[in-house]
């Protein structure tokens, strides 16, 4: 009963109640004159009229205010959700204009929400240099550097912005706000900073770097003593364990190498030296250079040239071969017994690219594991129990390369069926990125 009136008083005094209370006095007054003047039968009608009439108005009133103070408290927690959200909120109509501004978005552009809500932003604004950050978040064409993490054109849009002086790495993902009849009212960011996440990797990779950098001379030494021993004549006995030892440090070499790629990639100086070369001979060179692996596992490789005669690219064809010779190795390696291999080139309907695709016969990938397959260390399930060999890098190394060259890599699998991968490179140089990124894990 307590809690009854306390939530009347409450509501009595919300401004929805005005009007009630405005018109309570002229109800009292108008009864008065009745009771004075009315002869009895009608002073009691019309007071039954009254308190009918009275108890629908504030019935009604209670309903609207109960309402709208449920959209009001809806509003405000909605609001203190964004506001004290740890990723920076910003959302602004289509005129630039902002609306939101949230307190991790101040922490990270060192701005008060009072000095930006309700101004307008345009690319001029990034010449004042408290401004500049947040602008070239704005207009991302304006930051140093950009690297798109979703397809352009379709929201909500990712990228991740780097900064120089003071160094911040931001991911920031866009997308657009619509009215219920599907209008366009503005757009919201969601930006996070994610300095510190790019600061531990670096010096995780930085670690691996120097860690296989001075694993990489004894073993590179240790490997070729082995080799000079099994060049010479040995009992049948000391030879086994001199393969023996030969086949672990060519695996350990391997991996230390793959490990030297990965933190070259990851700094950012794996170096490419792009040139023009015909794609269509350079598969057929690496198709020449792999055939003797592929026959000791029984798999034959077959190549559906396309009808030019020559495709010109431009690619770094150290790298390139990097990335055929781990698809190749992957579609030998978990193929099976006379099993084969597809490699298609085509050229791609409308848009200035080459698809490249290596189909298998093999073991085939599990489909709940395709969106980990590119990342570092990764082998599926059915891989590991067949075999214990492989360090889960190569899809990685070649996700970078080809992204490096302005390319995609995906990937399309039926479990015991088979593999295909498919990769596009562009055919028009100027679609290659300016400058060596990672698509790395974060
Ligand atoms: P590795 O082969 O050294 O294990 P990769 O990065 O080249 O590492 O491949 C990662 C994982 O992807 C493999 O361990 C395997 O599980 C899966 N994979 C790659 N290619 C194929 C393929 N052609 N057929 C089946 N599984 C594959």
């Amino acid at each position: 009963m307590k809690r009854f009136f306390q939530k009347i008083s409450l509501y009595a005094r919300l401004p929805e109640m005005r009007l009630f209370w405005f018109f309570l006095p002229f109800l009292v007054i108008l009864l008065a004159i009745n009771i004075f003047y009315l002869p009895q039968i009608w002073v009691f009608i019309s007071l039954i009229i009254f308190l009918v009439l009275g108890a629908i108005i504030l019935v009604n009133n209670l309903r609207f205010a109960h309402s709208n103070m449920e959209i009001k408290i809806e509003r405000n927690q909605l609001k203190s959700i964004i506001f004290n959200l740890s990723d920076g909120v910003i959302a602004y109509d289509p005129n630039f204009k902002i609306l939101i501004f949230n307190r991790a978005a101040e922490e990270i552009f060192n701005l008060k929400s009072e000095k930006i809500i309700n101004n307008y932003f345009s690319p001029e604004k990034a010449q004042e240099t408290s401004l500049k950050l947040l602008t070239q978040v704005i207009f991302p064409s304006l930051a140093p550097v950009v690297v798109r993490q979703s397809s352009p054109g379709i929201y909500p849009q990712i990228i991740d912005l780097s900064f120089d002086e003071p160094g911040i790495e931001l991911r920031v993902s866009t997308d657009k706000i619509f009215d219920s009849h599907g209008q366009l009212l503005g757009f919201v960011k969601i930006i996070h900073d994610r300095t510190r996440e790019v600061e531990l990797l670096r010096s995780k990779t930085e670690f691996i770097g120097v860690a296989s950098h001075q694993l990489r001379t004894p073993l590179t030494g240790l490997h070729w003593a082995l080799e000079s021993l099994n060049k010479q004549s040995l009992e049948d006995s000391s030879k086994d364990l001199v393969d023996m030892a030969l086949s672990a440090s060519s695996k350990l070499l391997k991996t230390v190498n793959d490990l030297l790629d990965v933190s070259k990639i990851e700094e950012g100086k794996f170096g490419y030296k792009f040139e023009n070369i015909d794609i269509i001979k350079f598969i057929e060179d690496i198709i020449e250079s792999i055939k003797d692996f592929a026959r000791q596992f029984g798999v034959k490789i077959y190549f559906q040239k396309p009808e030019e005669q020559q495709i010109i690219v431009s690619i770094d064809s150290q790298k390139l071969s990097m990335v055929f010779s781990n698809l190749l190795d992957n579609a030998i390696k978990y193929n099976v017994q006379n099993g084969q291999i597809i490699i298609s080139l085509e050229k791609t309907k409308e848009q200035p690219y080459i698809q490249i695709s290596i189909k298998d016969t093999g073991v085939g990938i599990p489909p709940d594991q395709f969106d980990k397959l590119f990342t570092k260390f990764f082998r599926a399930e059915n891989v590991e129990r067949i075999s214990t060999e492989g360090t889960g890098l190569g899809l990685y190394i070649a996700k970078n390369i080809i992204k490096r060259h302005g390319g995609e890599i995906w990937v399309e699998s039926e479990l015991n069926r088979g593999s295909v991968f498919y990769f596009t490179l562009p055919l028009d140089p100027n679609l290659i990125p300016a400058k060596e990124i990672t698509y790395g894990e974060i």
